[in-house]
């Protein structure tokens, strides 16, 4: 899947570098040079993981970080810090700010990519490629292929993006408007009652191996996607 990355970098060689790697790498890349171009782009698209460097002219990265993750908007998405210093007190202070990981320049494309991979893994595990299993289930996000206990099943795109985003978020309940949000795209305007023609649709795809039981409707406040389903 494909991952939409803003980068806020007010070096234009820097964010050309990061932005080649990153689309390469397979990323779809925001491009931002500083924190008011940012804000703009996020309220047209929320980006699945920012890149913000630490000095930019005009707000800092910094505050721009703080500003993100006291919007209830912005306040979940995987942010990584770049900056030049390397001193122990910045990286306090950026991941007090919010951020989930710290890069100091000068930093090798690789390891970009790696630190990214990880971030994703850690705050959005749905948006990588790695292979899920809950007991006999198991979705492998390269291939598109669903198994239950080794034989295939046949799920549809949304169903599949939507039992990808609850394997990896297992015992938690979501409402309509958090399922649309995470597998939809905020940008999205569908009704919530899509969510339920969506999750019926699932648990038909994954009744032929009794695998549906793991989807619970929680009265009143969502759905939850049970690791060990009752009985
Ligand atoms: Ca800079």
């Amino acid at each position: 899947m494909s991952t939409t990355i803003l980068v806020v970098e007010d070096e234009p060689a820097i964010q050309e570098l990061i932005a080649v790697n990153l689309s390469f790498a397979g990323h779809k890349v925001l491009r931002a040079f500083d924190a008011e171009q940012a804000q703009t782009l996020i309220r047209a698209e929320l980006p699945d993981l920012i890149l913000l460097d630490w000095m930019l002219p005009g707000a800092s990265g910094i505050t721009l970080a703080r500003s993100l993750r006291s919007d209830e908007r912005t306040r979940q998405v995987p942010l990584i810090m770049l900056t030049a210093k390397g001193a122990e007190h910045d990286k306090v202070e950026g991941l007090e700010a919010g951020a989930d990981d710290y890069i100091t320049k000068p930093f090798s494309p690789k390891e970009l990519i790696a630190r990214i991979k990880a971030v994703l893994r850690r705050r959005a595990p749905q948006l990588t490629e790695d292979i899920v299993e809950i007991g006999t289930l198991r979705l492998d996000p390269v291939t598109h292929r669903v198994s239950g206990g080794g034989n295939p099943l046949s799920v549809g795109p949304t169903e599949f993006r939507l039992l990808h985003f609850f394997m990896t978020h297992t015992e938690r309940v979501f409402s309509r408007a958090q399922l649309l949000d995470q597998v939809w795209g905020d940008h999205v305007f569908v009704e919530e009652r899509t969510v339920d023609v969506h999750i019926r649709r699932l648990r038909k795809a994954l009744e032929p191996t009794g695998h549906d039981t793991h989807i619970e409707t929680v009265r009143g406040a969502g759905y939850r996607f049970a690791a060990q389903p009752q009985a």
